[in-house]
């Protein structure tokens, strides 16, 4: 946990957030300005800071992370047709919070714009 990091802050119930799913790795919440009829956050209960900083001996952990979000997905009703996981890595990744985490998108048919 980190002390100033709005994910661990939230981690912490220092602030509020829509839980729609919780597993032994990771808090999945609402998007608090989602861009999609479904828009979730998959958080690690660790803090790391991105994908940039992941080691080999996490690899259990992150597959939790996706295992989370499959469940998260059936929770929000958008396991079909099908959603999306995107991790947004750095300043040019466009991450604004540093503390790991997967946009789980859905709830409609997506486009492909990475843009
Ligand atoms: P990033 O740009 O780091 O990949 O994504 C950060 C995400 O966190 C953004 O989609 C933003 O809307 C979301 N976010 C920022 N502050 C809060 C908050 O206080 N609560 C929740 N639930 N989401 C937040
Ligand atoms: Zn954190």
């Amino acid at each position: 946990m980190a002390a100033d990091c709005l994910f661990c802050k939230i981690l912490r119930k220092e602030i509020p957030a829509e839980i729609v799913y919780e597993n032994e790795a990771a808090v999945v919440i609402k998007d608090i300005q989602p861009c999609a009829p479904v828009h979730l956050l998959v958080i690690p209960k660790q803090h790391i800071e991105s994908l940039n900083a992941i080691v080999p001996e996490q690899a259990a952990m992150l597959g939790q992370l996706q295992l989370a979000a499959q469940a998260a997905a059936v929770v929000a009703g958008t396991a079909q047709p099908g959603w999306r996981l995107i991790s947004n890595v750095g300043p040019g990744g466009g991450q604004e919070v540093m503390h790991l985490h997967y946009h789980l998108i859905g709830g409609k048919i997506l486009g492909w714009t990475p843009d």
